[in-house]
């Protein structure tokens, strides 16, 4: 067996460093478990970034793609394939948006081809520019860098791309301010994940929509993170009840197999027309398979409900640590998207967790952000819970009775 050493050697000998080294080197996944080279398992509630909603290896999803890849992997966008009007006909049909479809490979793909869906919609008349929320995270190529409203990504790339402005999520005011008849659409993610599991209030979210209608501008969604059962609603827009005239999707959607998708309403289901926009590998049959086996499985196991009740118990069981422990402040909870919010750098507890057998990962510098599996058995959420009790109490410093009290 390579050693965990001769892994990590490779890798800082090889690896372009955008990320610091990882140090864990995983192998084997199984529902809400993983396990690294050494043999060691722990609970994943990282899931990649939100890309397990139905847990790691699910059977019904790896048939898909097993079959598949033993049947036909890639066929480009100049053929047509089984699956890919289904699932775009599945998307549409979830969302209520009425509309149709477009498929791409990765978040930051999903939300380019909504800017160039914006710009398309509004160059007839000179909008182009895009608002977006100070805070938010839409990706990492240039234009979706330009969107993302943090500076400490886009330090040492600029001059950023033309064309965009921020606003602070849930203040309507700041939205105004920069909304002009230059304005082409309005992006705002349901709730933050990267900026720290916030969300935008169902009142901010009317009240954009309200704005668009009036102004002609149009809504968009990044439901990357926070859609597909992850709050315990289908989308997070739902939750205000709101629909937008378009939204991004991917990190779940193929349950790791890379797809990324828009999904737009009647409005602007033809503003691409040929030679447009395009992209090689999206809607794949090997792509299409895994999405709609993982849309098949949140619906066959009703886990948007599922997600709903199993969230409410785990913020009830982190809403004690608030109580008990000093630097513990606020659980932000939205179905299975969780941040447990403390007074210093969630870092340390993240790699307490570690140690003891949980992943997690920090978010917004202070929060402890939980993102398990959409099919979490509530045992498993005990389970966690205790782990996070003791990280909690060793970073409180307080003594506790042996483990197996
Ligand atoms: C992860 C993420 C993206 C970027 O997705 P990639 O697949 O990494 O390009 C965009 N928006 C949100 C909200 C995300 O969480």
């Amino acid at each position: 067996m390579t050693t965990s050493a001769d892994i990590i050697t490779k890798y800082q000998k090889y690896v372009i460093p955008t990320y610091a080294t990882p140090n864990l080197v995983l192998v084997k996944g199984k529902g809400s478990r993983v396990w690294d080279n050494d043999g060691k398992v722990y609970m994943d509630f990282v899931g990649g970034i939100a890309c397990q909603n139905v847990g790691h290896c699910h059977p019904k999803v790896v048939q898909a793609i097993q079959n598949q890849a033993a049947k036909l992997m890639h066929v480009s966008n100049l053929y047509n394939n089984e699956y890919h009007g289904t699932l775009a006909e599945k998307l549409s049909t979830l969302s209520g948006l009425g509309g149709k479809c477009f498929f791409c490979n990765s978040g930051a793909e999903a939300n380019e081809a909504l800017i160039k869906l914006a710009r398309l919609w509004g160059s007839d008349e000179g909008k182009y520019e895009i608002v977006s929320m100070k805070n938010s995270f839409h990706g990492r190529t240039l234009a979706t860098l330009a969107a993302t409203g943090q500076t400490k990504y886009q330090d040492g790339f600029e001059p950023m791309p033309d064309g965009f402005l921020y606003a602070e999520i849930n203040d309507l005011e700041s939205v105004n301010k920069v909304v002009s008849g230059r304005t082409a659409a309005i992006l705002v993610e349901a709730i933050q994940g990267e900026g720290g599991v916030i969300a935008a209030t169902p009142e901010f979210m009317k009240g954009l929509r309200a704005l668009c209608d009036e102004k002609q501008i149009l809504l968009f969604c990044d439901e990357v993170q926070c859609g597909l059962g992850r709050t315990g609603h289908w989308f997070g827009f739902q939750a205000s009840g709101v629909l937008p005239d378009a939204f991004s999707l991917a990190k779940s959607l193929g349950s790791g197999y890379p797809i990324g998708a828009i999904v737009t309403n009647a409005k602007l289901a033809d503003v691409f027309q040929p030679g447009k926009h395009a992209s090689t590998f999206g809607a794949s049959p090997l792509a299409c398979t895994a999405a709609l086996a993982t849309l098949g499985v949140i619906e066959e196991e009703k886990l948007v409900a599922h997600a709903a009740e199993m969230g409410k118990n785990f913020a009830e069981g982190l809403q004690e640590f608030v109580e008990a422990y000093e630097h513990v402040k606020e659980v932000r909870q939205y179905g299975l998207m969780i941040g447990l919010v403390l007074d210093q750098s969630a870092k340390p507890v993240c790699q307490s967790l570690r140690d003891m057998g949980l992943l997690a990962i920090p978010t917004g510098e202070n929060v402890v952000r939980f993102l398990p599996p959409l099919n979490i058995k509530s045992g498993d959420i005990d389970e966690a819970l205790d782990i996070i009790d003791d990280a909690l109490a060793d970073m409180h410093g307080v003594e506790r009775a042996s483990d197996d009290e």
